[in-house]
């Protein structure tokens, strides 16, 4: 089969705490299931050609470098919901994620914006929220798992009614300090506020969007065996007591 093709939308500014690491774990996941990854880097003017890349990812940034390519990425919104609309699937991180929806107001009041993907909006308060979280998620009906991460962000990200959270808040800020819900999730979109990186201490989540990747080159969604991940267990198990250890939401 030719290879699964990522599209890592600016990687050379959106790309704090480590957010590169979700590359490398979906590229090795990929691997030991047989499949090839090929990351293309997309940047101002990139070309995003209908049915190119299977997957789109974005990791976080400082407003400062969300100032510098918001408008660039938002050039590409046409395309990037285009690609949505037949099927690729995406994962954005903190300021990735805020840029996938409607605008992002920074701590200056600029407001930047944002490619109209997710349905939510996000406005930067005065103090930010820092610290592990753990989520409750069923991102498939009656399928329940948590996932663990870290959250360094200003923004506050409101959802419009009727969205879907990625999860509920078991410990940590999540999406505002005060809905109890954090992220976002949309068809075969994911947003979400936890670093990490996220992917390499919450497994599931990489093979889901593998899964969602595959199914969008193939056109078949595969069913992958489980791997050992017993490594994974241990730092998703260690990231989640440290959330825990916050006692509650904050
Ligand atoms: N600059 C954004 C904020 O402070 C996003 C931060 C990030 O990507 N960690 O909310």
């Amino acid at each position: 089969m030719e290879p699964l093709v990522v599209g890592h939308l600016f990687p050379d500014y959106l790309n704090i705490y480590a957010d590169r690491g979700n590359i490398a774990v979906l590229s090795r996941r990929a691997r030991w299931r047989g499949y090839q990854l090929e990351v293309r880097a997309l940047g101002a003017s990139a070309e995003i050609r209908p049915g190119e890349h299977d997957l789109f990812y974005v990791g976080g940034g400082q407003d400062r470098e969300q100032a510098l390519i918001a408008p660039e990425l938002a050039a590409l919104g046409p395309s990037l919901r285009q690609a949505f609309d037949a099927g690729a699937a995406f994962l954005a991180v903190c300021g990735g994620y805020q840029l996938l929806g409607g605008y992002y107001r920074d701590r200056n009041g600029v407001e930047l914006p944002g490619i109209g993907l997710l349905p939510l909006h996000t406005l930067a308060g005065s103090r930010r929220m820092i610290g592990d979280v753990l989520l409750e998620c069923e991102l498939e009906p009656g399928s329940k798992q948590t996932l663990a991460g870290f959250e360094n962000h200003a923004g506050r990200t409101i959802l419009d009614t009727g969205a879907k959270p990625l999860g509920r808040v078991v410990a940590g800020f999540g999406n505002d300090g005060e809905s109890g819900y954090e992220g976002c999730c949309l068809g075969r979109a994911i947003g979400t506020y936890l670093h990490g990186p996220l992917l390499p201490r919450n497994p599931w989540l990489a093979d889901w969007l593998l899964e969602q990747a595959i199914a969008h080159r193939t056109g078949d969604l595969p069913v992958f065996e489980p791997l050992p991940d017993e490594l994974e267990k241990q730092a998703h198990a260690v990231s989640a007591r440290r959330a825990e250890s916050r006692g509650g939401r904050f």
